[in-house]
């Protein structure tokens, strides 16, 4: 790791106002020694500078919602019928061999830092992208999934997933980060929810759960009926006891709820609900583009951000979306909520990092916080627009250079 100095026509720390011709500089620690007007960020002898010209600088990208070993798995729209497309996404895995997950979670890892992205949220239950990470130097949490519909398997299930997380813990080091994924209300027992929050709240694990997605999920919940509950009783699984919970109240009522929660998704989800989240300190991941892939509906974003509910955008893995494109998913959430670019930019910077609650470290541009950061390419005849405008009107393809603990981890060959 070794320092450096970035300037470009506009920096944006998120935490602070934009700098026109700004600098960064990242000290040999893989930290931001200093950020601000270019005249004042100093230019210590020895450590290489770069100047980005027109370009806009801000911090790394973090995306709360991933699901890496399914990179290359894009095809076909999402279909209608949500049950019977996680049906098949989950057979289409099952064909698979073992070390293509590892490839896909490399491809992906590669594909996030291309578009800017420096962090990520990840739920897999190959294990690979806990190792994808840990052997790239990355950063982001890496939740292990587990299953289990059975009341009767609930044991079972939670030994496997705390076996699989033990053999994990290698690849825990640096800012590599494990935790639980505790599937979604459709595929996790009741008593399994329960008991994997116990255990993840033993060993200090952070959560993140697939919830309030589908009316099917809803109804499965609340009345035993619908495409999940069909699906159930083909294989002989009782019913949830008792019935008559949202999806939220459910996880709620089975102590999953916590600071250390991230739940994805929540669109079926209104005032009783939220409330639940805020009093107990959950955070979201807002999928919008993935939401409205599926025909879920429109997550009550305004309603969550009102509440004071930690918020993320998050992308949802390519096989319900196609390219991965969170500035996409900030712009899908400005439109949603009526948004200022200011705030939307937030939701993949600052918000998402307070989500994870890594905001100690990430989301922002400030002395003190790891230096990663990304450099966006601007077009030329479009000087007037705000930057934050700017930045949230780019693409994948305007990324010109990624840096995460300031190590150069991406570069756009293209001029600038
Ligand atoms: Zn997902």
């Amino acid at each position: 790791m070794s320092a450096r100095r970035l300037s470009a026509r506009w920096v944006l720390p998120i935490e602070t106002p934009p700098v026109e011709r700004g600098a960064v500089l990242l000290g040999p620690d893989g930290r931001i020694a200093a950020v601000g007007p270019d005249a004042y960020v100093p230019r210590p002898a020895g450590v290489p500078a770069e100047d980005f010209g027109s370009a806009l600088l801000l911090p790394g990208l973090i995306n709360t919602h991933t699901h890496l070993e399914l990179t290359g798995m894009a095809g076909a729209p999402p279909e209608a019928d949500f049950a019977s497309w996680i049906r098949g996404v989950r057979a289409a895995k099952a064909l698979l061999p073992a070390d293509r997950f590892l490839v896909a979670a490399r491809q992906g890892l590669a594909d996030c830092w291309a578009a800017g992205v420096t962090t990520v949220a990840d739920t897999g239950d190959s294990g690979a992208v806990a190792q994808a990470l840990a052997e790239a130097d990355g950063s982001g949490v890496a939740y292990q999934e587990v299953f289990g519909p059975h009341p009767d398997q609930w044991d079972e299930s939670l030994r496997g997933l705390q076996r699989r997380v033990e053999s994990l813990s290698p690849y825990a080091r640096g800012r590599v980060r494990l935790g639980v994924s505790p599937h979604a209300p459709y595929t996790v027992s009741g008593r399994l929810y329960q008991a994997t929050a116990e255990w993840a709240r033993s060993e200090d694990l952070p959560l993140a759960v697939h919830v309030a997605e589908s009316p099917a999920e809803s109804a499965l919940l609340a009345r035993g009926s619908g495409a999940f509950a069909i699906a159930w009783r083909g294989r002989g699984i009782p019913m949830p006891e008792p019935l008559g919970r949202s999806p939220i109240q459910w996880l709620d009522e089975h102590g999953v709820l916590s600071p250390r929660t991230i739940c994805i998704h929540v669109v079926q989800a209104r005032g009783l609900d939220i409330g639940r989240l805020a009093n107990a300190g959950a955070a979201v991941a807002h999928c919008p583009r993935s939401n409205r892939a599926h025909g879920h509906g429109d997550a009550p974003l305004a309603a969550l951000l009102a509440a004071r509910v930690r918020v993320g955008v998050g992308t949802d893995s390519v096989v319900s979306v196609g390219e991965l494109d969170l500035l996409a998913e900030a712009r899908a959430a400005r439109a949603l909520a009526g948004l200022d670019a200011g705030r939307a930019l937030g939701l993949c910077t600052r918000d998402a990092a307070r989500a994870l609650g890594l905001d100690a470290e990430i989301g922002g541009l400030r002395a003190g916080k790891w230096g990663d950061c990304t450099v966006i390419r601007l077009p030329p005849d479009r000087g007037v627009a705000a930057p934050e405008e700017l930045a949230l009107s780019s693409s994948p393809r305007d990324v010109v250079a990624t840096y995460v603990g300031g190590r150069d981890v991406y570069r756009n060959s293209r001029p600038l």
